[in-house]
């Protein structure tokens, strides 16, 4: 079954995602984490990248259309699960395109709804294990005391370099004006789900796994 999850920036779409993958086997598709690698490895693309990203704008849809492209042709799964992807109608129409060229389906599409207030504290105090990914949050989900990681003892940790309040005023702005009418276009598809993000994490996992299991 191949899913996406849909929310603002930190309505927390890739800490479930990371669930799903260690419930379910799914396979985590995250046009964000291929983008920073891109940036990180210091290749054309990512150059030309991160100063967007910087700012918090969208990216263009012709190079995240080509990033999942590559992997929906390469990488052969049990079932996908979207993350950041698609964030505007045309990303989703070609999301459409990629998933029937495979035999594929798009099965679902579950919405995190969680209000503003609650992604802008989520945001600025989010950080992340440099070694397993594993989200903290200093005031929900500090690190433990003894500065390891709870995962995987993993003793550093980064913050993401667009997660303060400048680059994340853009990158609201942005989800409201593009992404948003995904909303509304997977309603009127049948695929849509709304689900509260803004539960415990672990009610958040239990109210996806009933929506896949459905
Ligand atoms: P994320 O990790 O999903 O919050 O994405 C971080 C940044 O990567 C975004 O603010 C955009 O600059 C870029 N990005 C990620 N996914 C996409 C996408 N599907 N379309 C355009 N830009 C994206």
């Amino acid at each position: 079954m191949n899913i996406i999850l849909l929310g603002a920036p930190g309505a927390g779409k890739g800490t479930q995602a990371r669930y799903l993958v260690e419930d379910r086997g799914m396979v985590q598709l995250s046009t964000g984490d291929m983008l920073r690698e891109a940036k990180d490895s210091g290749t054309e693309m990512g150059n030309v990248v991160a100063e967007v990203m910087a700012k918090g704008q969208l990216v263009t849809d012709e190079i995240v259309i080509g990033l999942i492209r590559e992997k929906l042709e390469t990488v052969k799964a049990n079932g996908f699960i979207f993350d950041g992807f698609p964030r505007t109608l045309a990303q989703a129409d070609a999301l459409a395109a990629l998933l029937q060229a495979e035999g594929q389906t798009l099965d679902a599409v579950v919405e995190m709804a969680v209000d503003d207030e609650a992604l802008v504290q989520r945001i600025t105090a989010r950080s992340t294990c440099g070694s397993c990914g594993e989200v903290y949050n200093d005031i929900t989900k500090p690190i433990p005391a003894d500065g390891k990681c709870a995962k995987c003892g993993g003793t550093e940790f980064k913050r993401r370099a667009d997660d303060n309040e400048d680059s994340l005023r853009t990158r609201l702005m942005e989800y409201y004006k593009k992404t948003s009418p995904l909303i509304g276009y997977y309603y009127a598809k049948g695929k849509l789900t709304r689900i509260d993000g803004l539960g415990e994490i672990n009610d958040v996992r239990a109210a996806i796994g009933r929506v896949l299991d459905k």
